[in-house]
């Protein structure tokens, strides 16, 4: 990675060291925002909440993305990696249920160096957007014990429009189907190992949600499906005018009816549509709070 970085699908050979490459990522991880996160998933969020950790930039860099001005910006601090075993050592005396380490993908070589100090006691929760090598994923897997990736577009047009990356899926779903295959075990109410694949509803893209949800629906696999219907306009969508609304319960329950004739009940996790709300969206401004 050092020299010439192919670590992710962008493959845009930076020399990080010298300079951040196309993610926005250096030589060292950038964390821009920790802290207990209440409103993952049930199995996640339990107790004091998810052990979050909001690295800096992205690969993908969806224009709408609700995290927008980490992923395609520079905030944050950088650490090295005995700051960053020192962190997961922080969260668990804060008392999360888990680590949460959210898109961290362009970071990977710096985790394994930060998890061969320092193994947490409580499980690793891996948080991605998937556009990700599986030989990247392979080199973290040891460490992680819950996947929660999201599957995001189907059709090529869509991937492009959105991300500039039309081989989105082409990447994303071996990885998710790499991720897919990590068996689930359940703690009562708590999840300790296994999967949970997220997809955001966007407005104008419920047949490309039902693919979606097809596609999943097609794995050998027990994990999870969460279906999110949080979708706010944010981000750099002023040349994007389908995205400056939220939408609707039609579109929403159109993949929710997909989704419960695909995949068995048990296995769906389906956010109330009144969780789009800006209230849900961390204030990553300095001194700003989580949630
Ligand atoms: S992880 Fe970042 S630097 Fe490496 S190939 Fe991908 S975009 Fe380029």
């Amino acid at each position: 990675m050092e020299k010439n970085c192919t670590l992710c699908p962008v493959a845009c050979g930076a020399d990080r060291a010298q300079k951040p490459g196309a993610c926005g990522g250096g030589a060292r991880a950038r964390v821009a925002k920790y802290g207990l996160h209440p409103y993952e998933e049930p199995c996640l969020s339990y107790g004091k909440g998810s052990g979050t950790v909001f690295f800096s930039g992205c690969a993908l860099r969806c224009a709408f993305c609700q995290n927008y001005e980490i992923s395609h910006a520079q905030a944050g601090e950088e650490l090295t990696a005995r700051q960053l075993a020192a962190l997961f050592q922080t969260m668990e005396e804060m008392g999360a249920a888990n680590i949460n380490l959210v898109t961290a993908a362009h970071y990977i070589p710096q985790l394994v160096e930060a998890f061969r100090l320092y193994r947490p006691k409580i499980p690793v929760v891996y948080n991605t957007h998937s556009y990700e090598t599986l030989p990247a994923l392979r080199a973290i897997d040891k460490y992680i014990d819950v996947y929660l990736p999201d599957l995001k577009f189907f059709d090529p047009r869509i991937a492009a429009r959105y991300t500039g990356r039309a081989d989105y899926f082409a990447h994303a779903y071996p990885a998710v189907a790499f991720m897919a295959g990590r068996r689930v075990e359940m703690d009562g109410e708590k999840m300790v190992r296994g999967c949970i694949v997220r997809h955001l509803v966007l407005p104008l893209c419920a047949n490309d949600s039902v693919k979606i949800v097809q596609k999943f629906a097609e794995l050998d696999t027990d994990a999870r499906f969460s279906l999110m219907g949080q979708y706010t306009p944010h981000g750099d969508i002023a040349a994007l005018p389908e995205l400056q609304r939220r939408i609707t319960r039609r579109e929403y329950e159109k993949v929710l009816t997909a989704l419960l004739a695909a995949v068995p009940a048990e296995r769906v996790f389906a956010q109330e549509l009144s969780a789009a709300a800006e209230q849900f969206i961390p204030d990553f401004t300095p001194g700003g709070s989580l949630f």
